[in-house]
């Protein structure tokens, strides 16, 4: 094996890395090796001592995303932590769930990278040039780790122009069917891979639609950004009077019928609405539903996106908090990774005042435990949910 070439760090500039931060930002290397973007490169202090392996690409302002803080080379630390991850996975999920996050980035030791289980295919997408060059050992140690009948390849995300990457999706190994179906809780679901929003199904809400099913008895539930139906399914499941759910995506609420299809359940015309929630929301008869659910897509994509995010935040959460009754419950979720939990709380604390309701915090709520967090490296976080009693 030939010796890696070495990047050194800045005096005083290694402190994250020693505290096994997976991020180098440029500013903190003092000298690079002669070597291509995407290059695996040993990573040493300026005091000369090895901290570990990183792959390096000069375009980004995160110029280095550590594989391992040990001597363990790049396509081992793959296969270690792929490893890992699956043996984490297997002590929490048995025959009753079939589909959950394999690899969760950082959260797992692989930055750049998520791996979904869908039955039996697996979804992976790729955001950096590093990670995307260890392709070929990932997809064998998947083959190994989790036989599948296919790998599908969805990688879009807007990080890849700034890697220098094109935006790439499609089948890597085999074919998967158009609609794929997965168990979770034991409730079987039907999802499009192709065609699906992020990897095709929201994974990250798994112990929430369990507490809806719970919460849901003799309740009218007024599910907003439905998606696929998810929260409809569990609602329904756990006897609700009636379950209306809203989506702005045709093809979302499409795979949301035959969802509650496949579940036994009618689907009424009247319950599936095609519409933008905040037009939607202010023609909703006030007292209509007991349980609403708002789970809307990111609204703050970037730091600079955060203030005009929460307005639309309080905005929806207020126009919600007025339509309940007196003993009414709002499941309400912020996944934006710039509003943090304590600023959320603010946005919500604005929304109750302004609705002019009692409110209060019956239960926090965070992603599903196959969405790890790492300790040494928080920014993985992003989904945070509160359930709130009205009176
Ligand atoms: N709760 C879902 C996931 C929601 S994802 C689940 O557990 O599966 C966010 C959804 O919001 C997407 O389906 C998207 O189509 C929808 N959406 C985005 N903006 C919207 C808007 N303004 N009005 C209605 N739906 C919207």
């Amino acid at each position: 094996m030939t010796a890696l070439k070495t990047a050194v760090l800045k005096p005083g500039k290694d402190k994250a890395v020693r505290n096994k931060h997976h991020w180098i930002f440029s500013g903190a290397v003092a000298r690079l090796p002669d070597f291509e973007d995407g290059d695996i490169l040993a990573v040493q202090s300026s005091r000369g001592e090895f901290l570990g392996h990183a792959y390096f690409n000069r375009r980004c302002s995160i110029i280095g995303r550590m594989l391992s803080f040990d001597h363990t080379a790049g396509p081992e630390a793959v296969r270690r932590n792929l490893t890992r991850a699956a043996t984490l996975r297997r002590s929490f999920f048995d025959d009753a769930t079939d589909a959950y996050r394999l690899v969760n980035a950082e959260g797992d030791g692989l930055p750049g990278l998520i791996v979904d289980r869908y039955g039996d295919v697996v979804v992976i997408q790729i955001a950096t040039l590093g990670m995307d060059r260890l392709k070929p050992v990932l997809i064998e140690c998947l083959d190994q780790i989790i036989p599948s009948r296919a790998v599908y390849e969805k990688s879009s995300q807007p990080s890849r122009r700034e890697e220098g990457l094109p935006d790439f999706e499609g089948p890597v190994r085999g074919d998967p069917p158009a609609e794929v179906r997965i168990r979770e809780n034991g409730i079987p679901f039907l999802v499009d891979v192709a065609r699906s929003q992020k990897t095709g199904f929201f994974l990250d809400q798994r112990e929430m639609r369990k507490m809806v099913r719970w919460l849901s008895r003799g309740k009218r539930v007024l599910n907003c950004f439905s998606y696929t139906g998810g929260f409809s399914v569990y609602a329904l499941l756990g006897g609700a009077g009636r379950v209306v759910s809203v989506d702005v995506s045709e093809p979302a609420l499409d795979l949301a019928r035959k969802n509650l299809a496949l579940n036994g359940f009618d689907c009424p015309a009247g319950d599936f609405v095609q519409a933008d929630i905040f037009s939607f929301i202010r023609g909703v008869e006030p007292h209509a539903f007991d349980l609403i659910i708002l789970d809307p897509p990111a609204f703050a994509k970037k730091k600079s996106d955060v203030v005009q995010a929460c307005r639309g935040y309080k905005d929806l959460n207020r126009l919600a908090l007025s339509l309940l009754p007196a003993g009414g419950l709002l499941l309400t979720f912020s996944c934006s990774h710039f509003v943090d939990e304590p600023l959320f709380q603010t946005v919500l604390f604005q929304a109750a005042a302004e609705a002019g309701r009692r409110v209060r915090i019956l239960q926090r709520h965070h992603q599903s435990f196959d969405h790890p967090l790492n300790i040494f490296h928080p920014e993985t976080e992003y989904l945070k949910g509160f359930l709130l009693y009205v009176d």
